[in-house]
């Protein structure tokens, strides 16, 4: 298994290339050392890996980009950290995100944002958001400060950055990465997701890190990806069998959900897009207009779901056991633990986390939670069924074994589903303004990632290949989603290999 040896002069040029780009694009909050001994065995030997300031390292802070967690350094590695580690691969450093993974833009770090290192063809100089929340694993990447990256993505932040900054980013299905040592966000959505310029880097670490852990109690169990991986496995084959010389998707049904391109969508978004799919038919594959009526929904619903879940995790930053501690001035009575809560929340969190905290608080309230919670949940299954419905194989993780079992197999159901990853290219950095912190703008930027997180399902966004962008659009990337049913991470990496 061994091969390439990442010898102390690789290691050491790694290094270089942080201390070179990392200060005008702040996508590492904090880099490591580079280990003392060569790093020569394993399937990811060689392999210079970023992390997520929100996934546990030993040997660096984890700090969420919060000043909540200022200084917090976790006693143990994350389970993917150490599967990497295990594999060969170099920790090199921990990347910038939004608070807590709060955000689209990478804007609310307390490290301050991080800044999109695209390099325009025509030289323009314009400063841009990297997109986010994973916005610093994107830039890292992107930037060559690194060569794969670990982000994670509870409604779009592995995909909208990767979209923006011009690599691929894989949202895998949920509960195949193990989320022991992933500060959570919202436990229900949160997926460990990888980023890399090539589908390939992706696809061998996520063969490193997608295994069953018992200390992730929503990790799916070996009973759900067996079966799944067989009923892909078969799938696969039968496409494999069947192929016709220049047409590598022959047999393959792929599914354009019309929900996801609405008439508010730049035709120089969509044209490339558009693009792609024929491209993609030239290749052998069979184009089915499908619908998911659920769609409208979603987004509103994920800001419920995920604010709740929110606000309940983030309870226990009470400023006592650990994080940022306020002293309540001198006079004051101090055994009020509430003082205490209080003081340490208003400073060591930031705004948008504080909505967020509002926001879910409302919603689980006894008054609202019928009408927001409850009916949210209802959404959320909608959009699962919707999914359910139009894929050729059932879900192994969802759905009970009876339904599984009844399937029903159709002539309008589909492989996988291809759509634009984001509404637009990456914001100018100016459009934003830095003291409105009511902009819900940002939030729509989600509205076509969320569907996918709703439903567990996995998602890979490429970049649109450079000859199918429009020539009347901003020259700035464009990222494409190949979606699948829970547990076809493969056939979707394998369509994207295609497209890239
Ligand atoms: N932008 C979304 C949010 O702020 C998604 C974030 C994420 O996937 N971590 O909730």
């Amino acid at each position: 298994n061994s091969r390439r040896c990442l010898n102390t002069a690789a290691t050491n040029q790694w290094r270089q290339t942080i201390a070179e780009k990392n200060p005008t694009i702040n996508a590492l909050v904090c880099s490591t050392p580079p280990p003392d001994a060569p790093l020569c065995h394993g399937p990811l030997a060689g392999v210079a890996v970023a992390v997520k300031d929100n996934i546990a390292t030993y040997d660096s802070p984890t700090t969420c980009s919060s000043l909540m967690l200022d200084g917090f350094t976790s006693p143990f590695d994350a389970t993917a950290v150490k599967l990497l580690r295990e594999a060969g691969a170099d920790i090199i450093g921990k990347a910038n995100c939004d608070e807590f993974g709060m955000g689209s833009l990478n804007k609310y770090s307390h490290h301050g944002p991080t800044i999109n290192p695209y390099e325009h063809p025509s030289g323009q100089t314009e400063k841009r958001y990297p997109g986010g929340s994973s916005g610093g694993s994107a830039a890292a990447v992107a930037s060559g400060v690194c060569q794969v990256a670990l982000g994670t993505d509870t409604g779009g932040s592995v995909r909208l950055p990767a979209s923006y900054c011009g690599v691929s980013g894989l949202k895998p299905s949920y509960g195949l990465i193990s989320r022991w040592g992933v500060i959570s966000y919202a436990d229900s959505l949160d997926c460990v997701g990888v980023l890399a310029k090539t589908v390939h880097d992706i696809r061998r670490t996520f063969e490193v890190i997608a295994t069953y852990d018992a200390r992730d109690p929503t990790s799916a169990n070996t009973n759900a990806r067996t079966r799944s991986s067989e009923a892909v496995e078969a799938r696969l084959t039968r496409w494999t069998s069947d192929r016709k010389a220049g047409k590598p998707l022959h047999n393959i049904r792929v599914g354009i959900p019309q929900e996801f391109f609405p008439s508010e969508l730049s035709s120089s978004i969509i044209n490339p897009v558009r693009n792609v799919i024929r491209s993609l038919r030239d290749q052998g594959a069979s184009i089915v207009p499908v619908s998911l009526p659920s769609t409208s929904f979603a987004l509103s619903s994920y800001y419920v779901l995920a604010s709740a879940e929110a606000s309940s995790n983030l309870a226990r930053y009470d400023g006592i056991q650990y994080g940022c501690h306020v002293r309540p001035p001198l006079g004051s009575d101090i055994t009020k633990t509430s003082k205490n809560y209080a003081l340490s929340r208003t400073k060591g969190f930031g705004p948008e986390v504080k909505r967020r905290i509002l926001l879910g608080t409302y919603a689980l309230t006894a008054d609202a939670f019928d009408n927001y919670f409850l009916q949210a949940q209802r959404v959320r299954q909608h959009v699962r069924d919707d999914f359910n419905r139009i894929f050729s194989l059932p879900n192994f993780y969802f759905m009970d074994p009876v339904s599984q079992q009844q399937h029903q197999h159709s002539a309008d159901q589909v492989d996988i589903l291809i759509h634009s990853s984001a509404i637009r290219t990456a914001p100018p950095i100016d459009d934003v303004d830095e003291n409105k912190d009511d902009d819900l703008s940002s939030y729509v930027q989600d509205v076509l990632t969320v569907p996918a997180s709703l439903a567990g399902i996995p998602a890979l966004s490429v970049p649109v290949p450079k000859r199918f962008l429009d020539p009347q659009g901003d020259g700035w990337p464009i990222g494409v989603s190949v979606v699948g049913q829970w547990g076809s991470d493969e056939l979707v990496m394998r369509v994207g290999k295609i497209v890239e």
